[in-house]
């Protein structure tokens, strides 16, 4: 396995690799594990702003 990774989480650091899915904040252009990094990082987790910015992607 040599799978290059495609993002860092911004709020852990963990190396999210290509081929699996990550959450990704369009606003700050930062991705992210799961919903738990993102509400850890954006403290405020409104949900306007999720609706807006904050969808899961592919890697
Ligand atoms: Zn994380």
């Amino acid at each position: 396995m040599d799978a290059k990774p495609a993002a860092i989480c911004a709020a852990c650091n963990r190396v999210l690799n290509e081929g699996r899915s990550a959450i990704y904040d369009s606003l700050f252009d930062r991705y992210f594990c799961d919903n738990a990094c993102w509400s850890d990082w954006y403290a405020e987790n409104w949900a306007e702003y999720k609706r807006k910015y904050v969808s899961r992607e592919d890697l």
